[in-house]
């Protein structure tokens, strides 16, 4: 399903008190983008620190903590890092909640994982804009569409898609092509999958095709070029998304097609389908990375732990010596 502005009535969050917690990336600009929206009474829930301050800047008078901001809240805003959610979300929030409120998130992760514990008579619905935050203030700015999911995850009242819909609607998201119907469960699985699954294959390709080239002789500027320093793989991810991942192969030699095509057509990718369901049903969808990555104490000791493994890597090296030799040339592009 896909919603346009039609099928929204802005009128319903105009006349609701918005509290944002957090003031971040997407905070700031979903606030702004309400404000001018005509929603009048927006709270802002954030520590006093430079954000607080970026907040009165902006010219919003309510700046309060979380706790304030949660306390007079219709509409809920959970606008800070996911990571960061659950802990704030039992310390700060979950007391303070008033009785038949709504809870917007702008990624699935929290929801689809059951990390919050959600009161019973509250709505809950995600608008996750796919765009950063100075994307979705641009673009409302000069009223151009951009890509957002939207979907009601609970809805105790009966209103909750009205209430997402103009939500999504005032901060521009039913523009245009409008706003695709997912869930909390689709948005945060696909998103982990591309985290756990696509990007390091990626990487790992990368990673072993430097360390075949390099063993067989050939330098690490000619190397690190050919595969993506030049950028020429942002050209053809470019294409990918406006013509198709296969498509855009027009664009290529008739040599590189042919060795593209016969290669993956030889490939049934038996061995990595099978790869890819493990990590989807095992890892993400079965919560167990949710649960193992809501332990922050773990969290906050295993990242810096994988960013060592990786720096002792010799494509990592051979990166560093190339960025210093060729510095001119990237820097200018
Ligand atoms: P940011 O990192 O920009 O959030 C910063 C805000 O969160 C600040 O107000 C900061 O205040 C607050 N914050 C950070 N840590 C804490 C904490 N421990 N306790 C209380 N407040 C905290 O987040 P984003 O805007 O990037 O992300 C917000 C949500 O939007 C997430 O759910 C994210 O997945 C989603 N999203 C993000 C997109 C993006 O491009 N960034 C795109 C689409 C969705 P302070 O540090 O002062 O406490």
């Amino acid at each position: 399903n896909i919603y346009h502005d039609k099928d929204a009535d802005i009128s319903l969050v105009q006349n609701k008190t918005v509290s944002f917690i957090g003031y971040g990336n997407q905070g700031r600009a979903q606030a702004l983008n309400l404000r001018d929206s005509g929603v009048k009474n927006i709270i802002i829930g954030n520590q006093q620190d430079d954000y607080a301050e970026q907040a009165r800047k902006d010219g919003f008078e309510n700046v309060v903590t979380i706790t304030e901001a949660v306390a007079q809240g219709d509409i809920l805003m959970l606008l800070i890092p996911d990571e960061d959610q659950q802990t704030v979300w039992n310390e700060q929030i979950r007391s303070c909640i008033k009785p038949n409120t709504t809870l917007v998130v702008a990624s699935g992760y929290n929801v689809a994982f059951n990390l919050l514990d959600i009161p019973e008579d509250m709505d809950v619905v995600m608008v996750a804009p796919r765009m950063i935050g100075a994307g979705v203030r641009d673009r409302y700015v000069k009223k151009i569409p951009y890509p957002c999911f939207v979907s009601v995850e609970k809805d105790s009242s009966g209103q909750a898609l009205k209430t997402c819909l103009s939500i999504a609607s005032a901060i521009g998201a039913t523009r245009g092509n409008g706003a695709v119907e997912s869930s909390c469960r689709e948005e945060a699985g696909i998103d982990l999958f591309a985290e756990q699954a696509i990007w390091p294959e990626i990487m790992v390709i990368m990673r072993e095709a430097y360390n075949v080239l390099h063993e067989a002789g050939f330098s690490d500027e000619a190397i690190l070029f050919d595969m993506y320093m030049s950028k020429e793989p942002a050209e053809i991810f470019e294409r990918a998304a406006t013509e198709g991942i296969v498509k855009q192969l027009k664009y290529h030699s008739r040599t590189s097609q042919y060795g593209q095509l016969s290669t993956m057509n030889k490939n049934d990718g038996k061995q990595i389908r099978e790869k890819f369901q493990n990590i989807l049903q095992k890892n993400i969808l079965s919560g167990n990375f949710a649960q193992k990555w809501s332990n922050q104490k773990w969290a906050a000791e295993e990242l810096p732990k994988e960013w060592k493994v990786v720096e002792e890597a010799p494509i990592v090296q051979a990166e560093l010596r190339v960025q210093k030799l060729m510095k001119d040339f990237i820097k200018s592009e």
